[in-house]
């Protein structure tokens, strides 16, 4: 093995996602695959979790959705729902309708035009009405949430929507924060069931809110990172959770007392990590040095060309999580493992 490989464990991503469902229940698991599962692979990750009994994707944008629905089979899983939440372009939108892709929609610019489309296409919108509830990241603000209910119903009562998810995104900065949050989330809720039905999918958290809050979930639990293994920055170990994804490369060179591992910077390995320690035959050992196409390890006795070093994984062989490299340079695990370029082998386990 020359190339640097990324070994993404399938047994690991359903044990997460067991894990995971079990600790949320009864709230449903959506799966958030964007950036291609995070790194991971989207394919695999799909395949793995539509196997594993999941029915709700995040794609974020409407391609990648489309992605979803096409690996799924157009005539398949045809209970599955897939969740696009980007802000798109009308010919995007005319895909998201005919590929039954859930549509959310943050502004009242936004829903003019998803109904619009709904309407030209003669096709009824399924829509994920998004409450500002503080983040000021798309949303729509709580003073224009009642007139909006009043237009989103309108367009069902006429055949162009049906509004099936109201939710919203956590700061995730404090407890008290995110109760405020919580407040406003349900009071659009309210509106929203004062002049119809309840919507089906509410959602307001992601992983470490999911996990821990369990007064903060509603019907549907948004997870990405906790899934994959990936523990949130400064945040404790979970149980039942690994690392599904760990790089390796190989010695492909010894020299004085250091290793040179097949692996660098032009691979997206960031270069800040130098100090971190790794994992060699002989357990942790430091990494001095992130060159373009190389890198840097401290020594061990008897090491050799073609040895395996672990740059991150699960810890067997003494290396760190992604996250823990990703403190290192004040980042969260999943950016170490999209930043890793195609040219990282990506090789999926059994
Ligand atoms: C990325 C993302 C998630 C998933 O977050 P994790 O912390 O990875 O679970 C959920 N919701 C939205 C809107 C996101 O962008």
């Amino acid at each position: 093995m020359s190339r640097p490989e990324l070994r993404i464990r399938t047994d690991r991503f359903l044990a997460n996602i067991a894990a995971v469902r079990e600790r949320i229940a009864p709230s449903d698991l959506m799966i958030v695959v964007k950036d291609q599962a995070y790194g991971h692979g989207l394919a695999w990750a799909v395949d793995t979790a539509v196997q594993a009994g999941v029915r709700r994707f995040g794609s974020y944008d409407i391609r990648s959705g489309i992605d979803i629905r096409r690996r799924l089979g157009q005539a398949e899983h045809t209970d599955v729902q897939i969740f696009a939440w980007a802000t798109s372009t009308d010919e995007e939108i005319d895909e998201a309708l005919d590929h039954r892709i859930d549509l959310g929609v943050g502004t009242a610019e936004y829903l003019d035009r998803v109904l619009a489309r709904a309407e030209a296409r003669g096709i009824a919108a399924r829509i994920h009405l998004k409450i500002d509830t503080g983040l000021h990241r798309n949303g729509l603000l709580p003073e224009e949430w009642p007139d909006t209910i009043v237009r989103v119903r309108a367009a069902e009562a006429a055949g162009h929507a049906s509004l099936v998810g109201i939710w919203s995104h956590l700061a995730e900065a404090s407890d008290a924060e995110d109760d405020e949050a919580r407040e406003v989330f349900l009071t659009a809720i309210r509106t929203a069931e004062q002049a119809g039905p309840t919507p089906e999918a509410l959602h307001l958290t992601a992983s470490a809110a999911s996990w821990w809050r369990p007064e903060l979930r509603g019907t549907v639990s948004r997870i990405g990172a906790f899934c994959y293994g990936i523990r949130s920055a400064d945040g404790p170990d979970l149980e039942g959770i690994l690392p599904v994804a760990e790089l390796r490369a190989t010695v492909v060179d010894v020299r004085g007392g250091d290793a040179l591992i097949g692996v660098g910077s032009f691979d997206g390995l960031p270069s800040a990590l130098a100090g971190a320690f790794v994992g060699t035959p002989a357990g942790p050992r430091e990494l001095r040095l992130v060159g373009e196409t190389s890198a840097t390890i401290a020594g061990w006795s008897g090491m050799a060309v073609g040895d395996e070093v672990h740059l991150f994984g699960a810890g067997e062989h003494g290396e760190s999580s992604a996250t823990t490299l990703a403190e290192r340079i004040d980042t969260v695990g999943e950016e170490i493992l999209t930043r890793l370029t195609p040219f990282v082998h990506r090789v999926i386990v059994d």
